[in-house]
């Protein structure tokens, strides 16, 4: 622990820990637990004892009380299960915390809980703050069976206007979105701000709706939009303070006790000012995305650079789209959408051969065509020792990832070396594909909870057969792959991702909707064991991120970060995993502090 986060913490902990440690004692003690280590040296305990931020020891209640003395809590579980601290390998803080102080209208689609909803967001923020995203009418269509944002709509979908927000936003301008984008809804105030009257004409791809009467609705389409969203102005730093206490408070309340960011400088900033505070709860691993490779190579940062609440430990880029707005890129054009074989994000551009991407077959690999921006800019991560972390959806997304990593690999010859390189999401990865996993011993980074959302409609857009190796979980442990798993949260723009590692869980092992869909579960062969699933929300991240030594399992020597739940996980992750849905944090540790108490 450094010094900064020692003061932080405050002067009474620290002198606490001093008598304790004078005296051999502990500061604090869990009895009589029902334990699960993911330590395979000792598997299950009863009891472990905390000094400082460490664990101290793990035995059973027995061996654990002797170490008791005036100093010490002492917090008996009565049987209650443990867990190491969960780490969710990932986050978006940002776009989480924005989601949880502003307005979430996935599930609206009438116009009560439109008004009360936008109402619920004026509570939590300062007059003046634009209030924006929301989604509204994202499960209305999932509702009406459909393809989201692909086939169908439902026959008539919710359309708001302003008069439903105007009574409660007087101080609050507002531009929230239908979860397609197809439309947007500004108040008046926000129409106002952005000099919006019944006269502007209509700009060029975009629409003012106007009703009957020739008066504003508040619906804006296309680039009119644009004419409101150019006015806003960036979120606060006081803002975004709240909105990362807002997601420190939802990962306490799920036993998660690190996560794995995509790091924004104005986000870094907040989390710095918040460990100034002594307020982080939860562990925060930066990872800035790669086009700032230069600036941080200048300055010296490499892998592992910061402490252990804030620390880096790789960068994010992109290959591909997602799945959800059919940007992830195929071999093959969607089945529900024939024109469509996905598209390449920015950061891949300019291309070595223009076009390269798209116009590669199943039998090509990328590397045939000369070097592009992702590759060099790979290079200047090796030279400045930070892991890259790409994200990859589609089979070519991942076949692109995969032979830039193997030819990068060998050049500097890391094929053999402990690199930890990471493909974000392997959604959906062809045959040819899973053994490079292991070959190139590659970190697979995914998100469970993508299964239980997204098998709704992924026949439908990928067929049968391109299924089969979409969140294959079983078939890449077996090609050697690490797996670790994160929650994605926010989710997408149609559905919410919690940070509860129950979520990831239960989709991992059941491979079924939340509503228990289908009964045998969806390629059941791809099921994980719950052993081997809570092992890739904990060890697997730690090693991942090289924080083997520190974090992932309940051992001496290991930081005290710990989640107690009222369920046995293990025991209904086997038998019954519909319970693990219902599962309650009853604590969790942080550091050897007790950060979350039911
Ligand atoms: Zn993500």
């Amino acid at each position: 622990m450094t010094r900064q986060i020692f003061v932080a913490l405050g002067v009474a902990a620290c002198a606490a820990g001093l008598v304790a440690q004078r005296q051999g004692g502990a500061e604090l003690l869990l009895l009589n637990g029902r334990i699960y280590t993911v330590d395979a040296a000792r598997p299950w305990a009863e009891a472990v004892a905390i000094r400082g931020d460490r664990i101290v020891a793990v035995g059973t209640t027995a061996e654990i009380r002797a170490r008791s003395d005036r100093e010490t809590r002492t917090i008996d579980l009565k049987g209650a299960f443990v867990a190491p601290g969960f780490n969710d390998a990932h986050v978006h803080i940002d776009s989480t915390g924005s989601l949880l102080v502003g307005v979430n209208l996935l599930e609206v689609h009438e116009a009560k809980a439109f008004t009360e909803a936008v109402k619920g967001a004026v509570s939590r923020l300062p007059a003046g703050s634009w209030i924006t995203r929301g989604d509204w009418g994202a499960y209305e269509q999932w509702g009406a069976g459909s393809a989201g944002g692909g086939t169908t709509t439902s026959a008539s979908p919710f359309t708001p206007s302003r008069d439903l927000v105007d009574p409660v936003t007087p101080n609050h301008p507002v531009l929230v979105q239908r979860f397609d984008r197809s439309m947007y809804l500004a108040n008046s105030l926000a129409l106002k701000l952005a000099g919006i009257t019944e006269r502007t004409p209509n700009p060029a791809n975009g629409e003012i709706v106007k009703d009957g009467n020739g008066r504003l609705t508040g619906i804006l389409k296309g680039a009119a939009a644009d004419l409101v969203r150019k006015v806003i102005p960036p979120v606060p730093f006081e803002q975004r303070l709240v909105q990362v206490r807002a997601v420190l408070k939802e990962a306490r309340e799920g036993g998660v006790t690190t996560m794995q960011d995509l790091t924004s400088a104005e986000q870094l900033r907040a989390y710095q000012e918040l460990q100034r505070r002594g307020e982080l709860t939860a562990r925060i691993m930066l990872r800035p995305t790669l086009d700032n490779v230069t600036h941080t190579r200048a300055l010296g940062i490499s892998k592992g650079f910061g402490d252990e609440w804030l620390k880096f430990i790789g960068y994010k880029a992109w290959v591909d789209g997602i799945m959800g707005s059919s940007g992830a890129m195929f071999f093959q054009p969607y089945d529900h959408d024939p024109a469509n074989k996905g598209l390449l994000r920015p950061i891949m551009r300019p291309e070595g051969t223009p076009g390269a991407a798209m116009g590669m077959t199943a039998d090509q690999h990328y590397t045939d065509f000369p070097p592009g921006n992702l590759e060099k800019l790979i290079e200047q991560a090796i030279a400045s020792g930070i892991p890259p972390h790409i994200h990859a959806i589609g089979d070519k997304g991942n076949r692109i990832i995969l032979d830039v990593y193997e030819k990068l690999l060998a050049t500097h010859k890391l094929t053999d070396a402990d690199h930890r390189w990471r493909v974000i999401h392997a959604q959906v990865v062809h045959p040819d594909d899973f053994a490079r996993f292991g070959r190139l011993k590659l970190v697979a980074e995914i998100n469970p909870y993508h299964v239980s959302d997204d098998m709704r409609w992924m026949e439908e857009r990928i067929g049968r057969e391109r299924s089969r190796g979409a969140y294959a979980f079983r078939t890449l442990k077996d090609a050697g792959a690490v797996l670790i798993f994160g929650s994605d949260s926010p989710g997408t723009n149609a559905a919410r991702y919690f940070l509860n590692p129950v979520y990831g869980l239960y989709a991992a092992v059941s491979r079924q909707t939340l509503k228990g869909e289908p009964n045998a579960g969806w390629f059941p062969d791809q099921r994980l064991t719950i052993e081997e699933a809570i092992e890739a929300y904990t060890k697997g991240p730690a090693w991942a991120s090289f924080e083997e030594d520190v974090k992932g399992s309940i051992a001496p020597g290991k930081f005290a970060d710990l989640a107690v739940f009222d369920t046995n996980l293990v025991e209904v992750g086997t038998s019954a995993p519909a319970k693990l849905l219902e599962a309650k944090v009853l604590y969790t540790v942080a550091g050897g502090k007790v950060v979350y108490e039911r």
